[in-house]
C-alpha cells in the first residue's frame, strides 16, 4: 500500500484521480561538479601526500622554484637524489645568482635537460635584479622570470602562495580526461586549454587551491597513472565517467610518437701518464650545451670508420673499448668509447684530472665514459 492511500483514503477514493507524474527519465549522469571535486581532492592529499625535501611546512618559495624545475621531465627518485645537495650549495636565490654557471651546471648533474639549470641561474639573476632577491608571488610576474612558463607560475601561485591558479601538467590532463570521459588527444594544444579551465574550477571551488593543484599531480602520478589506474584508491571514483564507462585504459587515447632520429657519437680516451684524460667543452647551444665531454665525432647518418676516428682524434692509433645506446626524447645516440694513443691536445682539448673532471658539468652519458658507470 502506497504513503498516499495511507494518509488520506477518503480524498483518493471521492475525487478524480489525477494523471500520474512522468517519471523523470535517468538521462546521463551529472557532470563532475568542482564544488564537490576540489573538497575531495584536498582532502585525500592532506592524507595521501608523499612526504618529499620541497614540501616543507610552509612552503620555502626558493626551494619550491628550484624542485620545479628540477622536476621537469625527471623522475621525482632523481631528483630527491639530487636535491638537498643543490640547494646546500645554493641555498638561497642570492647564492644562485652569484654563482659561476660551471659551478651550477656540475651541481645539477645527473637531472639531464641542462638548458634547465641555465634558466634556473638566470631565473636567480632576475629574481635578485628585479624583485629585491625574493621570489614574486603572482602568476603573472613569475611567468615573466627566465624558465617559468604558465605550468610552474600557477604550480608556485597556488602551492606556495595560496592563490586560485591552474597548474596543468601531464598528470594532470590524464586525470582529468579519465574523470570527464574525454576522448581529446592527451597532446593537443586545445587539450590544455579545456585541462586548464577545468583545474581553474577546481581551484577557485578549494578552500586550499594548493592542495587541490598539487593533489591532482599526486592523484596523477601514484593514483590515475597511466597503465592501470588504482581507481578503488581515488577520492574521484564517484564522479568519474571512465570508471564508471570502463574506459580507463583507452583514455587518453595514445600520444602521436615523435620521430626518433639517430646519432653516431664516438667519444675518444686518451691518458696521459699523469692519469690525465683530454676533455673538450660542447658548443653552448644545441644537445647537451656548454657541458664537457671526452674529444667526440658526431655524425647523424653513418657510424664512422676507424680510419675517420683516428683522424678526428689526431692519434697514432685507436682502440674500440665499449659501445652503448642513450635515448633521449628525440634522439637515440649511439655512443661508441675508442682508447687512442698519442692523441694530441689543441686549444679547444685539454687535459684534466678525474678529480677534476668529476667537478664539471657532464651529460650523463659522458660521466659514464670519462668516470665509469
Ligand atoms: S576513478 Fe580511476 S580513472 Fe577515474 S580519476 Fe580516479 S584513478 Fe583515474
Amino acid at each position: 500500500m502506497g504513503h498516499r492511500d495511507q494518509s488520506n483514503p477518503g480524498s483518493a477514493r471521492n475525487t478524480p484521480r489525477a494523471p500520474a507524474a512522468p517519471r523523470p527519465h535517468p538521462g546521463p549522469p551529472a557532470p563532475p561538479e568542482p564544488e564537490s571535486l576540489a573538497p575531495a581532492v584536498e582532502r585525500w592529499f592532506a592524507a595521501a601526500a608523499r612526504d618529499l625535501p620541497w614540501r616543507t611546512h610552509p612552503r620555502d618559495p626558493y626551494r619550491s622554484l628550484v624542485s620545479e624545475l628540477m622536476l621537469q621531465q625527471t623522475q621525482v627518485a632523481r631528483v630527491i637524489d639530487r636535491f638537498d645537495a643543490f640547494v646546500a650549495r645554493f641555498p638561497t636565490a642570492r647564492a644562485l645568482a652569484a654563482a659561476d654557471e660551471q659551478e651550477v651546471l656540475a651541481e645539477w648533474s645527473g637531472l639531464g635537460y641542462y638548458r634547465r639549470a641555465r634558466l634556473l641561474h638566470a631565473c636567480a639573476r632576475a629574481i635578485v635584479a628585479d624583485h629585491a632577491g625574493r621570489v614574486p608571488t603572482t602568476a603573472a610576474e613569475l611567468r615573466s622570470l627566465p624558465g617559468i612558463g604558465a605550468y610552474t607560475a600557477g604550480a608556485l601561485a597556488s602551492i606556495v602562495f595560496g592563490k586560485p591558479e591552474p597548474a596543468v601538467d601531464g598528470n594532470v590532463i590524464r586525470v582529468l580526461l579519465r574523470l570527464h570521459g574525454s576522448e581529446l588527444a592527451q597532446d593537443a594544444p586545445a587539450t590544455r586549454t579545456w585541462a586548464t579551465d577545468h583545474a581553474r574550477a577546481l581551484a577557485e571551488a578549494a578552500d586550499d587551491p594548493g592542495a587541490v593543484a598539487e593533489g591532482l599531480m599526486e592523484l596523477g602520478a601514484t593514483v590515475c597513472t597511466p597503465g592501470a589506474p588504482k581507481c578503488d584508491a581515488c577520492p574521484l571514483r564517484a564522479s568519474c565517467v571512465a570508471r564508471r564507462e570502463g574506459t580507463t585504459t583507452t583514455i587518453p587515447a595514445p600520444k602521436t610518437r615523435a620521430k626518433v632520429s639517430a646519432l653516431f657519437c664516438d667519444s675518444i680516451l686518451d691518458e696521459d701518464t699523469r692519469g690525465r684524460l683530454l676533455v673538450e667543452r660542447r658548443p653552448t647551444a644545441g644537445m647537451w650545451g656548454g657541458l664537457w665531454q671526452a674529444p667526440t665525432l658526431e655524425q647523424p647518418d653513418r657510424a664512422p670508420t676507424a680510419a675517420d676516428v683516428r683522424a678526428f682524434a689526431r692519434a697514432r692509433s685507436v682502440e674500440r673499448v665499449e659501445s652503448f645506446e642513450h635515448k633521449t626524447s628525440h634522439r637515440l645516440v649511439r655512443f661508441r668509447v675508442w682508447h687512442a694513443t698519442g692523441a694530441r691536445a689543441g686549444s679547444l682539448r685539454v687535459r684534466r684530472s678525474r678529480a677534476q673532471i668529476a667537478e664539471l658539468g657532464l651529460s650523463n652519458p659522458q660521466r659514464r665514459i670519462l668516470l665509469g658507470p
